[in-house]
């Protein structure tokens, strides 16, 4: 079996790199406390196109990545599960940063991440929903900061687990079913494979 991890924002802090990188070259200075939702275009006043173009380059660029760390607790936790199971990363990325993705989580997780699964391809343009992914490989447990990839989830009887973040704090979710870190998950993580 199998234990699933999304990547951005759940196993590696990427969003304020990214926005360090966004504000040097926009003149701008948002944080991520600014992004009370997902709609980055309503927060920041940027199109789409223009920040997802962006986000990509960030994403592929080796000098960058080289600021982003891990979520506290995540090394403790993915070292644990992988004495166990194998572990998937589970990504809204496009297929074309795989190379990218690759290189951070072997930096970050050395050899612990058996695979990087893309749930979207040509470039947003088909998407899958993770719950119908993590449903599929039968997962013992899933982790994401979208909301609504761990409500799908949940819904489809899948142990999913929201890590929260400004994007989510206020979703209606039950309170045994968020995360403040990574550390949380121990127990769950006994009891699975005891
Ligand atoms: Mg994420």
């Amino acid at each position: 079996m199998v234990a699933i991890f999304d990547i951005d924002e759940t196993l590696a802090m990427t969003f304020t790199p990214f926005l360090t990188y966004m504000n040097k070259k926009n003149g701008t200075s948002f944080n991520r406390f600014d992004f009370t939702t997902y709609d980055w275009s309503a927060v920041t006043g940027l199109s789409f196109e223009d920040l997802f173009k962006e986000h990509i380059t960030f994403l592929n660029d080796f000098d960058e990545m080289s600021r982003i760390y891990s979520e506290t607790g995540s090394e403790y936790i993915i070292n644990q599960i992988s004495a166990h199971d194998e572990i998937y990363a589970l990504t809204d990325r496009d297929p074309s940063g795989k190379a990218g993705a690759e290189y951070l989580l072997d930096r970050l997780f050395p050899g612990k991440i058996s695979k990087i699964i893309h749930a979207t391809s040509d470039f947003g343009k088909y998407r899958t929903p993770k719950a119908e992914i993590v449903k599929k490989l039968d997962a013992k447990l899933f982790v994401d900061d979208s909301f609504d990839h761990i409500k799908q989830s949940l819904d489809a009887g899948v142990n999913a687990y929201l890590i929260t973040r400004p994007w989510n704090k206020h979703e209606g979710i039950p309170k045994e079913r968020r995360l403040k870190n990574l550390f949380q998950l121990s127990k769950e993580i006994d009891r699975i494979y005891k």
